[in-house]
């Protein structure tokens, strides 16, 4: 899998080369090629002047993408050779910082690429020498001697040519990675948590999935997990942090024994938990949820009780990070959390949104809590797929999904704020790469009230076309199977394994609601786009997303449209398309929030009677 993005981060970068994206700015496209490589040399001088930038993962991202700017923008000068060199050398700093395996990953692509695209530049040595040294590192033999076989077949007379052949011959390769883990023990390397007032998931990055023992047991109240068969990173070693968010008192992780890492969470007030796996990367999930608030009486809804106020700003601490650059966690650094930008709330000038009225029936015929008060949406969480190294998927011109759906979500988020005068908290708000549970643990620190995630689609063939939304369930078609796969970024065997997870986890207590969600934004978005447009209506479906497992709030997947369709890729890089799917996403918003929120004077229990409202999901 990890195959398939690499070679997705390489397409990329030739997608950049080949074409100046309409997101470019256009004060920059005019500077010659120098000054923007100028521009990207002493952003680099800054990041590496200051210590506290180069804590945040953003920063660096921001260094890289000014660096592809100039590949992207004037593939044919002399400066694109350096930048690429540059691109790998930072992503190569990245890796070892913030120990993450994909970042190696892309430092070896953009020194491939530097080799492959610009055969005559005179850095190319440099390049392959660098691959060598990367997968030397690995610890891995195969590694090493295919990365010695390429810099020989390039350079065979290249300055480290014998030394390249010395390595290749030695029989345990030299490593310079500290302790290795004795074989056959999966290496634990990372503790990450969000903490919340009503949630709070904790992760554990690892080498491999590993069998778990865990229990929950009583004074004081604690659940422990063993991760058999794994070796701590010595950065976390007896590392105990603080969290005293109400759910939890803190978090222990240790070396319980020599081949068993244990975790404990010691509870203050946690009501339950779920502990799952993610692949590509693995990683090990721990949410915990507070205890779930009494249902309120219908009687108190039909008299118009009101809902009670969200927590004014961030209900939500930072996420925090263990292992990343060893640093404590009082000053951890605020890993791509940072990226999670939140507007202000409205100016008190603005008109106030309408006074909760009885709710409506949902489409399944039932009423929700949220429903049931009369509760709008105050904080609107919008998630745009992917970003920094993920591309997600690539137009046959070019478009990457991560730009366009960024786009969108900008100006979606402009729309909502204005027109709703309600809060917006965006997963990102540049192009920076934050992982799939983390825009989930957003949402949920956040208190969110609505989850809304963007993506756009791609398929081998060219003819497919077409608007879906998702929510969360088991994959009912090969379709929803294949795009949850992609979005996953996990092979569709993996998948087998979540359908069971899915099945296995407490249901999302929201699925009605995100059926609701679904529907309204999937209606919405054909009937705003084929205002001018003819767009096909694939309907709403279900398939398990990694991004929607634990959103405590409706949440949904919307695919705007097919990138890998030539005519609709074209469409999409009109300013003018963008909007129009943008407005087309707010009207689902908006409507959905009005059958929340639905004036009509209809007593709560006659509408009851009334029963079904709409068809329900289905595909249509
Ligand atoms: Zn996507």
């Amino acid at each position: 899998m990890r195959g398939r993005i690499h070679s997705a981060v390489a397409t990329a970068l030739l997608g950049l080369c080949l074409l100046a994206l309409p997101s470019a700015s256009p004060a920059a496209s005019g500077k010659p090629a120098r000054t923007l490589y100028g521009q990207a040399q002493a952003a680099e001088a800054r990041l590496h002047k200051s210590t506290k930038l180069q804590r945040e993962r953003a920063e660096w991202e921001k260094v890289v993408l000014a660096y592809r700017k100039v590949v992207a923008r004037y593939p044919r000068s002399g400066y694109c050779d350096n930048s690429l060199l540059a691109v790998g050398n930072l992503y190569r700093a990245m890796a070892g910082r913030f120990q993450s395996e994909h970042y190696r990953s892309d430092a070896v692509a953009a020194y491939r690429m530097l080799v492959k695209e610009y055969p005559s530049s005179s850095l190319g040595d440099d390049a392959l020498w660098a691959v060598v040294e990367i997968e030397r590192d690995s610890g891995e033999r195969p590694r090493l001697v295919r990365a010695g076989k390429s810099y020989l077949a390039t350079f065979p007379r290249g300055k480290r040519a014998s030394k390249v052949k010395t390595l290749m011959q030695q029989k345990a390769p030299a490593t310079r990675v500290p302790a290795p883990p004795p074989p056959g023990l999966a290496r634990v390397f990372d503790l990450r948590f969000w903490s919340g007032t009503s949630s709070t998931r904790v992760v554990l990055d690892l080498e491999a999935r590993v069998k778990l023992n865990s229990d929950r047991v009583g004074s004081p109240e604690r659940l422990w997990i063993d991760l058999l068969g794994t070796r701590l990173h010595p950065n976390l070693e007896r590392r105990v942090f603080p969290v005293g968010d109400g759910l939890l008192e803190r978090v222990r992780i240790a070396q319980n024994r020599p081949d068993r890492v244990r975790v404990v969470l010691d509870f203050k007030g946690a009501w339950e938990h779920s502990v799952f796996y993610l692949d590509s990367p693995p990683r090990l999930v721990i949410d915990v949820k507070g205890r779930p608030k009494p249902p309120a009486t219908l009687a108190d809804a039909a008299a118009g009780a009101p809902a009670p106020p969200a927590v004014p700003g961030p209900a939500a601490s930072p996420p925090q990070s263990a292992a990343r650059g060893g640093s404590a966690p009082a000053e951890a650094p605020t890993p791509p959390g940072a990226v999670a930008a939140a507007l202000p709330p409205p100016s008190p000038s603005m008109p106030l949104p309408p006074p909760p009225a009885p709710p409506t029936a949902n489409r399944a015929g039932s009423y929700s809590l949220a429903r049931q008060l009369g509760l709008g949406a105050r904080r609107i969480v919008i998630d745009p797929g992917h970003g920094g190294h993920d591309p997600g998927t690539i137009g046959r011109k070019g478009l990457q999904e991560k730009d366009l759906v960024l786009d969108v979500a900008l100006r979606l988020q402009r729309l909502v704020h204005k027109e709703l005068g309600a809060e917006v908290v965006m997963t990102r708000s540049t192009d920076v790469f934050v992982p799939l549970e983390e825009r989930t643990a957003i949402a949920n620190t956040k208190r969110a009230d609505l989850f809304l995630s963007i993506h756009a689609n791609g398929v081998k063939s060219s003819k497919a076309r077409g608007i879906e939304t998702y929510f969360l369930s088991f994959a009912r078609s090969r379709h929803a199977e294949s795009v949850a796969a992609r979005e996953n970024a996990i092979s569709e065997g993996t998948l087998k394994d979540l359908q069971n997870l899915v099945k296995a986890i407490t249901l999302n207590s929201k699925i009605d609601e995100s059926r609701d969600f679904a529907t309204s934004v999937q209606e919405a978005m054909v009937k705003g786009v084929r205002r001018t447009h003819n767009v096909q209506d694939r309907g709403v479906h279900t398939a398990p997303f990694y991004v929607l497992i634990g959103a405590e709030m409706p949440a949904v997947l919307a695919e705007l449209a097919f990138v890998s369709n030539p005519e609709t890729e074209r469409r999409l890089r009109t300013s003018a398309y963008r909007d129009l799917l943008a407005e087309s996403l707010f009207g689902g918003v908006k409507s959905y929030l009005e059958s929340l929120n639905r004036t009509q004077t209809r007593k709560l229990t006659s509408s009851r009677d009334r029963s079904r409202v709409g068809g329900g999901s289905g595909s249509r």
